[in-house]
């Protein structure tokens, strides 16, 4: 029989789990902790719990784990993550150091079937969602290395396109009995699946962040697929409906792409598209990459957007584009071993 891997699962199913071995409910939450904040890997680590429990769970349960296969530095601090799966296939996680603040960027899928015209990991298609423990196997392996300070759920994969396994996870990252992450310190970036935005908000406090990347329905369309099922309307309608953590804002990130979406015109639209909801921009210039022939935007057209937004009150900053010498940056993911190997060693 195969075991069952409780890194999928919520205190909540671990309660049920342990309550079905006709054990008392509050094991869980030991076992929980040792799971999520001392990081055990076997049962056999966990000294409070006693041996002949400890002996009665590994006859049906296991305890996945992931160990990077390479990890690769680049020179602004940026570090880039590859973990081989059981399966074979491969995803990465990129770990954004800021004195203290260390942001860490974690997968949800293996691949993206959303196909956004400017982005690496989409144009290898989807290849299969990542499983809860696959994501939050990713944040126990690079804490080994660095304290985190922030998730975001911007690696590979639409996050929503996954909810059964990301939900979860998010469960799990702001459990206090687990990793005990502040829910504002947890973003969930989607480039647009409207019900499923929705079904998230519902779910879990957690932050939004939306890859709105066009201001007209006609160029998002043209570079996002996802905007002929969920235009521009709707999907602004279901940024405003969402429930955030108390005193927060939805992240609109916009990918900034030469003589497509960075004119005056544009940085206009934006404004006015936003305005009503409690939003900050996040303007990230394209990351240029092999096989795609979208521009970076000069400097000046990123100032010039960059100022109007200022001017008008947006809250806006403009992300450099950090590991992108390690092909660490936004987009630039494909979790694939190829030329990586022979650089890590
Ligand atoms: N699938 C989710 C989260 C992962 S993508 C989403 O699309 O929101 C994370 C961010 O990277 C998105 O905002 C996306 O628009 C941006 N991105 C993708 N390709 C990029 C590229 N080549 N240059 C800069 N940003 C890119
Ligand atoms: Fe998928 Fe996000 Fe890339 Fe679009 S930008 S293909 S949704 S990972």
């Amino acid at each position: 029989m195969e075991k069952i891997d409780i890194k999928n699962f919520t205190l909540k199913d671990l309660e049920s789990y342990i309550a079905g071995l006709g054990k008392e409910r509050f094991r869980a939450k030991q076992i929980f902790k040792w799971l999520y904040q001392m990081d055990a890997t076997s049962f056999a680590e966990m000294t409070n719990v006693s041996k002949e429990f400890r002996t009665h769970l590994e006859e049906t349960a296991c305890i996945s784990n992931l160990v990077p296969e390479v990890v690769e530095a680049s020179d602004d601090g940026t570090k880039k993550y590859l973990f081989r799966l059981s399966d074979g296939m491969s995803v990465e996680s990129v770990l954004i150091p800021d004195e203290g603040r260390n942001t860490l960027c974690i997968s949800s899928q293996v691949g993206c079937a959303m196909g956004c015209a400017f982005c690496l990991t989409g144009c290898f298609g989807l290849t299969r969602n990542l499983t809860t423990a696959e994501i939050v196997n990713q944040v126990c392996a690079v804490k080994r290395d660095d304290p985190v300070r922030n998730i975001v759920f911007m690696g590979m994969g639409e996050p929503l396109a996954n909810l059964d396994a990301v939900i979860p996870a998010v469960e799990i990252l702001t459990d206090p009995d687990g990793f005990q992450f502040s829910t504002r310190k947890v973003t969930v970036s989607t480039s647009g699946l409207v019900p499923q935005m929705a079904e998230l908000g519902r779910a879990v406090t957690v932050n939004l962040a939306v890859s709105l990347n066009a201001t007209t329905d006609e160029v998002r369309s043209q570079i996002m697929p996802v905007n002929r099922r969920y235009p521009l309307q709707e999907l602004l309608a279901a940024c405003k409906a969402f429930p955030l953590p108390s005193r927060r804002w939805i992240t609109i990130e916009y990918v900034m792409i030469q003589d497509l979406n960075d004119t005056l015109d544009d940085a206009k639209r934006l404004v006015r598209l936003i305005s009503n909801i409690p939003s900050k921009v996040n303007l990230i210039p394209f990351n240029e990459h092999e096989g795609c022939s979208f521009k970076s935007p000069t400097q000046d057209s990123i100032d010039r957007f960059h100022k109007y937004l200022l001017d008008k009150n947006v809250t806006v900053i403009t992300r450099s584009s950090r590991g992108s010498d390690i092909s660490a940056a936004c987009g630039q993911l494909k979790g694939r071993l190829d030329e990586l190997v022979g650089q890590g060693e």
